[in-house]
């Protein structure tokens, strides 16, 4: 059966100890799709990311994955469902090289990806594959970050800014492989503030202020709605 939508949220409430930060977040993300959240800093993309993946002190409502009800799971389990979160802050540990960061994640799901599989699509990790994290390119960590997601065999992406710091080249490459994950079957929920790069690729965009969504549109809607989208994202 095809599910109507892979990951369904509503009602959704998130705290970091007493300040309330996610107030009935609501929003879906349909099989298949590039889902892009939008929105200035601070406004709660992040804490959504973390809300699904159950990596917050606290959440309430409902998150759907799958058809199934993961609100109170843990992120162990959400993980194991196949939910995966690359971090803004990407989480490359500078000890490890780029062969044994990629082995960090126990392969979680069938279809997580074989080394030689993640070399096929990232071809420049291959020829870094004993550099040690500190020495790779902003740019390089970001490719093993994600990287290192499809080895756990989830088939819904959470990607935290990817393009963050990197240069127009490299952004360029980002994007190319995006498309090439939603080609392959790949859902990705997509948090960007380079709206420039967010529209190359996304088919839809929810946009996130004070902790609500408040507004949301189809890709093919985009050009009617870039002065509301100005206003909204301060541009
Ligand atoms: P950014 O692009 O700046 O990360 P964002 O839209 O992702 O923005 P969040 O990181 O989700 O925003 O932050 C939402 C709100 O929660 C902000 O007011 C932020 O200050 C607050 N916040 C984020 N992380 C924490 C934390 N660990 N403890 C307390 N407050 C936090």
């Amino acid at each position: 059966v095809q599910l109507r939508d892979h990951l369904a949220v509503e009602q959704l409430e998130a705290w970091y100890g007493d300040s309330h930060v996610l107030h009935g977040v609501q929003f879906k993300v349909r099989p298949g799709e590039v889902l892009t959240l939008l929105g200035r800093n601070g406004a709660g993309k992040t804490t959504i990311l973390k809300s699904v993946m159950g990596i917050i002190g606290k959440r309430t409502g409902s998150i759907q994955f799958e058809g199934q009800d993961i609100s109170r799971a843990s992120s162990d389990r959400i993980a194991r469902l196949g939910i995966a979160f690359c971090p803004e802050e990407r989480g490359i540990f500078s000890s490890l090289d780029v062969r044994e960061n990629l082995m960090l994640p126990p392969q979680v799901r069938d279809g997580g990806l074989s080394l030689d599989k993640i070399f096929d699509l990232f071809p420049n990790l291959k020829e870094r594959l004993t550099s040690q994290g500190t020495k790779l390119s902003g740019g390089e960590q970001q490719m093993l970050a994600i990287a290192r997601i499809l080895r756990t065999g989830a088939k819904f992406l959470m990607l935290d800014e990817p393009t963050e710091g990197l240069a127009p080249v490299i952004i360029l490459q980002i994007g190319e492989l995006i498309k090439r994950l939603k080609l392959s079957g790949y859902t990705i929920l997509l948090v960007e503030q380079n709206f420039r790069f967010a529209s190359t690729l996304a088919d839809r965009f929810c946009v996130v202020e004070h902790g609500r969504i408040i507004d949301q549109f189809e890709a093919s809607e985009l050009p009617a709605n870039m002065e509301k989208l100005h206003q909204y994202l301060g541009v």
